[in-house]
């Protein structure tokens, strides 16, 4: 491979989904929506049972949304929250999301490992919201990576509110779809 550039893709059955607008406004509806990609990544078998979106706060405009991409493109960084913070970047035209006129929220199905805390930070949403806990994620193998309460303190002083275990059950689920399925567990 040309190791000179890197592409970074979606799915093809992602940016299907994406062509249409997507407008929700609850965290409840953004979750599941983000629960529904995290279960087709499975059983599309594109990657990890994790899924993540940016939303605009106000209108609930979907901006991008990101799967699990790390087996599928080779890349330890292609967690899901990264490629949606990626994208919704992209899509904006801005390297912080806290620049451009509005707000964003990052949803993603399961608490952001230690890589992914830090790219929230650093990406400039205002409110990060989760599904499935840490303990879920690390009970089907899983690692976090150095999570720490004080990390979550960290980013909430900076002015990100955290909203925790919205749909829990539901993102917790499809992490056992992933383990029936015969996925592989990977870490780093
Ligand atoms: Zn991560």
């Amino acid at each position: 491979m040309n190791a000179n550039s890197l592409v970074i893709t979606l799915p093809d059955w992602l940016n299907e989904r994406l062509t249409a607008p997507v407008h929700l406004q609850s965290d409840e509806a953004r979750m599941r929506f983000v629960i529904d990609l995290a279960r087709e990544n499975v059983i599309r078998g594109t990657g990890g049972p994790f899924a993540a979106a940016v939303f605009r706060e106000d209108d609930g405009a979907l901006m991008a949304a990101g799967v699990n991409s790390v087996l599928r493109l080779n890349n330890a960084m292609l967690h899901a929250e990264v490629v949606a913070l990626m994208f919704a970047q992209a899509r904006v035209g801005s390297y912080t999301l806290r620049a451009v006129g509005a707000s964003y929220d990052l949803v993603t199905a399961c608490e952001p490992c230690a890589m992914c805390l830090g790219a929230t930070l650093w990406s400039g949403v205002r409110r990060l919201v989760c599904g499935a806990t840490r303990d879920d994620a690390e009970r089907v193998g899983f690692d976090e990576g150095p999570v720490f309460p004080e990390s979550y303190a960290y980013l909430e002083q900076r002015g990100i509110t955290i909203v925790r275990q919205v749909l829990r059950t539901e993102a917790a689920g499809v992490f056992d779809l992933y383990v029936r399925s015969g996925g592989v567990v990977y870490n780093g």
